[in-house]
């Protein structure tokens, strides 16, 4: 076996650096995420940067009759802590304020939020997902306050470098807006984790690796990768419904993700391997809504190569990381 013994130690035995083993880590103890749904809209779908939002989100999902939860912080973390503590005996948590845009709104409302978070017993850390089109500087300055307080993570969407690909889900923003928002929050130190989806129609295996180049010039933190899936009441379920649409099967779902780990820097922390979905809203593909089954296929998949997360990375002599350059990743990206 080739996977060298020192990150199989670092590692625990994973063929990848993942999140769940660094909280551990650091916490001593499985620390758990509380998900939170909180009263945010997104520019994407409000008219600010466009309407309708990306093309596979779900637009019955958001509307405030049916599913804006108007329980408070304080609230959902009490629901979330005491499922967990029952299942788990869990005691640490990290507040996740996942769904939507959970930094469009005015600073005041947000640090009152992020910090009703952070006074809850057993929360030792913020995760935060947004859009880098929402994260202008007096929000970073106020992520980095918080930053100092407690284990934090800024988590942008890019879902994909391709600016062709962007356009194509009507996403309202480029990669050159997300070079932008890592490099503000990265001045502050902040911890950024990248989203992404792999299985775009239009880009090519060597498309999607080729994101790799780019995480690891940006000096990324982590990642979350998840596949393109088809969600009911969506435009994309149109184009699946039409037959205009090809989605990756569970082998090349599975086959990509190890190529993408092998060129990933290894200290850039794995937050997730594939999508989490429920049955009822899933149209397409099958395969995904069974996420223990994708993982495992995945580990099977790295163990059969006798592969890990940075076999391919390089850095040359100059210190430089695998990839083109920054300004060369954003040849062509409008202005
Ligand atoms: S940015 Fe997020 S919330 Fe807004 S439309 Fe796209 S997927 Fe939906």
């Amino acid at each position: 076996m080739n996977f060298p013994v020192s990150l199989q130690k670092s590692w625990h035995g994973k063929r990848f650096n993942s999140y769940n083993r660094v909280l551990k880590d650091i916490f001593g103890a499985r620390v758990y995420k509380i998900g939170l749904r909180m009263d945010f809209t997104c520019p994407n779908r409000d008219g600010k940067v466009a309407v309708g939002g990306c093309i596979y989100c779900n637009n019955a999902s958001h509307t405030p009759q049916d599913y804006r939860s108007r329980a408070t912080v304080t609230e959902q973390l009490e629901q979330g802590a005491a499922a967990l503590k029952m299942r788990h005996r869990a005691d640490r948590y990290i507040a996740y304020f996942q769904s939507y845009t959970n930094t469009y709104d005015s600073v005041t409302k947000l640090e009152s939020l992020y910090r009703e978070a952070l006074a809850f017993p057993g929360v030792v850390g913020l995760a935060i997902a947004t859009r880098p089109d929402c994260v202008d500087d007096e929000v970073l300055d106020l992520l980095q306050d918080l930053s100092q307080r407690s284990y934090f993570w800024l988590e942008l969407g890019l879902e994909s470098m391709h600016d062709r690909t962007l356009q194509w889900v009507n996403r309202g923003h480029g990669l050159r807006e997300f070079i932008d928002a890592v490099e503000r929050a990265k001045r502050r130190q902040l911890r950024v984790c990248a989203h992404l989806i792999l299985g775009f129609p239009g880009e090519s295996r060597n498309d999607m690796l080729e994101t790799t180049n780019l995480l690891n010039r940006l000096a990324i933190d982590g990642v979350k990768l998840h596949n393109l899936h088809v969600i009911k009441n969506t435009v994309l379920e149109k184009y699946y419904n039409s037959g205009t649409l090809t989605l990756l099967s569970r082998h090349e779902y599975v086959s990509l993700v190890a190529d993408f780990l092998e060129r990933l820097n290894p200290e850039m922390i794995v937050h997730r391997l594939t999508g989490e979905t429920y049955r009822a809203i899933t149209v397409a593909p099958d395969w995904s809504v069974d996420k223990i089954g994708v993982h495992n296929a995945i580990f099977k998949e790295l163990d059969q190569r006798d592969t890990w997360q940075g076999r391919l990375y390089r850095v040359d002599d100059k210190g430089e990381r695998s990839g083109a350059a920054i300004s060369d990743c954003l040849q062509g990206a409008p202005q």
